[in-house]
């Protein structure tokens, strides 16, 4: 009946894993020499850009006589870092707007990370989930905790290895399966929603809605900020700051966990509820610059979007972006009238063509649907 061919789909499990600390010392010299050669490729491929005009990355093995520390380490793990330089400069080049151009790594980053994909040898696929732990090689058997169960048509890809700055491991296992994809849902003004950003309540819906904000959240950004207090007060280098600077760095982690469970059960809740969901494609960064004109928090509204759109298509249903530059604010959503002498921080406003006494956050969400549903339901060739 369907003529649409299966699909590849991927999902990923991240858990932590517990190196012995033989293992753990390989992964920190994996993870140097990872840095080193994406360095080292990054800088020949501007020399060589410079020199010829054409872009060319060369192959890890290359730099195995200059640098030879680099065959102690796993060589996949190198083989995927030329492969990430690769995409980096492909992203860079299709979408320049959203990419940005490759960076060189620094020792200083919030974490240090290796990917190994799964490849098929002779002796059998050189990554395998056993029921001890996880079978990598050079490193051998590493523990890790497997929240959840494979399913058994799931395949291994890759492993990424990651290590953030207060010491902790994880692994994110990557398994491909192939899937039918599911059946679209046409969205119809009753069953979709229109969601605006909003600073103070993470977002109105076009009904007025706005999420709970879990009163733990904001109680662990004020602790955070009586720790930095703190450690203003502190001698710099000395034990006890350091000592309050990790726990800062666990506190900064807690956070964003806490950041990216709210973003999950909120884009669940919404992707399960509605058929078809309409958000403005914002530069989150500007808009935060522009509304308190300095470093604003990250709220974690980009991860929502990101999940969400992610959720909803795996139900066949429509995540529609709608142009920032829509007059989602200024129109009267009961008349259509644009009111072009709004000021910035009105928080309310009475249209001066019907009279209409209109809400700014929630009218801009009501826009916001409007003007996604008009965006997908306009035929071509039909005024
Ligand atoms: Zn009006």
């Amino acid at each position: 009946m369907s003529t649409e061919t299966r699909k590849s789909r991927y999902t990923v499990l991240k858990v932590p894993a517990y190196p012995t600390p033989e293992q753990a010392q390989l992964m920190e010299k994996t993870f140097g020499c990872c840095r080193y050669l994406w360095n080292q490729m990054l800088s020949d491929v501007q020399e060589f850009y410079a020199a010829t005009d054409i872009h060319y990355i060369p192959t890890p093995a290359r730099y195995k006589k200059q640098a030879p520390f680099l065959k102690e380490v796993d060589s996949q793990a190198l083989c995927a870092v030329h492969q990430s330089l690769r995409k980096a400069y492909l992203d860079f080049f299709r979408n320049p707007k959203v990419f940005q151009y490759p960076k060189p790594k620094t020792k200083k980053a919030r974490k240090d990370s290796f990917t190994v994909y799964c490849r098929p040898y002779h002796t059998g696929p050189s990554l395998r989930l056993t029921d001890t732990g996880l079978q990598m090689p050079k490193l051998g058997l590493l523990q890790v905790r497997l929240y959840r169960k494979p399913l058994h048509w799931w395949s291994l890809r890759s492993v990424t290895i990651t290590r953030t700055k207060t010491g902790k491991y994880f692994c994110s296992i990557t398994f491909g399966y192939e899937a039918e994809p599911p059946e679209p849902v046409a969205p119809t003004p009753a069953r979709t929603v229109g969601l605006n950003y909003s600073m103070a309540r993470f977002y109105v819906d076009s009904n007025g809605h706005s999420p709970e904000l879990p009163p733990r959240m904001a109680a662990a950004r004020e602790k955070l900020a009586r720790m930095q207090r703190k450690l203003s007060r502190m001698q710099q280098g000395s034990k006890n700051y350091e000592a309050q600077l990790h726990k800062i760095r666990l506190q900064y982690e807690h956070i964003a966990n806490q950041r990216r469970d709210f973003a999950h059960q909120q884009s669940r809740r919404i992707a399960n509820a509605w058929d078809a969901v309409c958000v403005r494609g914002d530069d989150l960064n500007v808009m935060a610059q522009r509304l308190k004109g300095g470093n604003v928090p990250d709220s974690g509204f980009g991860m929502f979007r990101a999940f969400l759109r992610y959720k909803l298509e795996a139900q066949g249903k429509a995540y529609i972006d709608v142009d920032p530059y829509a007059p989602a604010a200024k129109t009267c959503h009961a008349c259509g009238h644009v009111n072009e002498n709004l000021p910035a921080r009105a928080r309310s406003w009475v249209c001066p063509h019907c009279g209409e006494e209109l809400l700014r956050e929630e009218n801009t969400a009501r826009n916001i649907r409007d003007f996604g549903l008009m965006a997908v339901t306009r035929q071509p060739g039909v005024a």
